[in-house]
């Protein structure tokens, strides 16, 4: 007898039918005698529906209310898979995050689980239940209501296997399995058997949102092994852990590209000590991630000037913006130029810090495409740039022939 946690997607639990057929998988592993935890997301869409809807009554809501908002997709959910179980009569109990003992900081639309009393879930369990918990939501230590942070399914089901100790836990999506790149863009692209959190974290916070990246940031803190697979059929899927000696000697293991950063150019910031400092403090002050970022050689007489570039997730420009402008006085800068048309295209693979050579052949690639590279940035396991929006997918396919056939 095992204690599964199973996570269902979007797309997995998209409509009446679909929750249906989770429903019978959960049930044919509950009559093996499993344990069964599952978590879901919000029916495809409706998280970006609640979103544009809000967005429609004011440009930034207040991230308390969004929390609120947004928190009620899973709970449909969670309540449609318990009544599914019900009719295959199977018991079954949803459980909304606070529910179900998820407690996180007060960082709303971004919060970080801080810990999970799965008191009540083990009693559930131990009394036969399946237990079905709304993903992406918590709540703080004062009661008010936080999500995770896009794709926060993800870390809930990760964190619940952490912390109920889980034998399996499997992510159930609507593709095979972890991809060498995002198979909807690059039809040659290959399933993977196996990767490491490395890997896998590297390619989820490059844009391959078949993982929230956070989630596999904790899988691999806490040692958590677990597989992608899908719902629609019973092919095995992807095992993600730490890396194994059948991986050594492969240099790159995927490309994906992010279509979800926007880029701020500061021009003519004065190029003096703190200046830095100063801008991307407040910017951090304000929950924003910033990416990349790349500061031009000083230029113009008088004053050392320079021009700092730097990419934020694109939800968060508004906000970024916002913070910038604030600083005007104080700092003094020139103009302040956005933009949300650029792809970040990124390859990665734990072999690439052995091997030479790696960087020119993506660069020559790029160039015999006509694709100009904006920006740059490298780690010993990856090599990003930042290119033209419009050009992003022609960019992967051509690099991903040349890598990965
Ligand atoms: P879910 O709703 O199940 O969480 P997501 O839509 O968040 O599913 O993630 C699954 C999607 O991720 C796939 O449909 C696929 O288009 C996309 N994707 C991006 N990169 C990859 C990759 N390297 N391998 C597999 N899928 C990928
Ligand atoms: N429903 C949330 C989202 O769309 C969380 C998730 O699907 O994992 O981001
Ligand atoms: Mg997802």
């Amino acid at each position: 007898m095992a204690l599964i946690v199973q996570k269902f997607g979007g797309t997995s639990v998209g409509n009446p039918e679909r929750i249906k057929n989770v429903a019978k998988r959960v049930a044919g592993y509950r009559a093996k005698g499993d344990k069964v935890v599952v978590v879901v997301s919000a029916m495809s869409g409706v998280t970006d529906n609640l979103i544009k809807m809000a967005k429609e009554i004011m440009p930034l809501p207040n991230e308390r209310e969004m929390d609120v908002l947004l928190a009620t997709g899973e709970q449909t959910t969670i309540a449609l898979t318990a009544i599914a179980l019900h009719a295959l009569g199977v018991p079954a109990v949803s459980l909304t995050g606070a529910q179900a003992g998820i407690v996180t900081d007060g960082v709303h639309t971004k919060a970080k689980i801080q810990n999970i009393t799965p008191r009540k879930i083990h009693e559930l369990l131990d009394a036969g239940q399946v237990v079905i918990v709304a993903g992406f939501q918590g709540q703080t230590i004062e009661g008010q209501v936080t999500t995770l942070g896009r794709g926060g399914s993800d870390l809930t089901a990760i964190a619940l296997a952490a912390a109920l100790k889980a034998d399996l836990c499997q992510i159930y999506t609507d593709v095979d399995g972890v991809y060498t790149a995002d198979p909807r863009i690059v039809p040659t692209a290959r399933k993977l058997d196996e990767i490491s959190y490395d890997e896998m974290l590297e390619l989820a916070s490059l844009g391959a949102k078949v993982m929230q990246s956070r989630s596999v940031e904790f899988a691999k803190k806490f040692g958590v092994i677990f597989e992608v697979r899908s719902s629609l059929n019973d092919n095995p899927g992807t095992i993600v852990k730490e890396e194994t000696k059948s991986m050594e000697g492969i240099v790159l293991r995927g490309v994906s590209l992010d279509k979800n950063q926007a880029k701020i150019t500061l021009v003519a910031v004065p190029d003096k000590p703190g200046v830095a400092a100063r801008i991307f403090k407040a910017i951090g002050d304000a929950n924003v991630n910033v990416d990349m970022i790349v500061q031009n050689i000083s230029h113009g007489s008088g004053t050392p000037a320079t021009d700092i570039s730097f990419t934020v997730d694109k939800p968060d420009l508004l906000k970024a913006q916002k913070v910038i402008e604030a600083l005007r006085q104080e700092v003094g800068f020139g103009k302040v130029i956005s933009s949300e048309n650029i792809g970040k295209l990124s390859i990665v693979g734990v072999g690439m810090k052995s091997h030479t050579g790696v960087a020119g052949k993506m660069f020559e690639n790029l160039a015999r495409e006509g694709v100009n590279i904006d920006m740059i940035s490298t780690s010993e396991i990856k090599i990003s740039v930042v290119v033209d929006l419009a050009k992003g997918e022609q960019a992967m396919k051509a690099v991903h022939a040349a890598f990965l056939g």
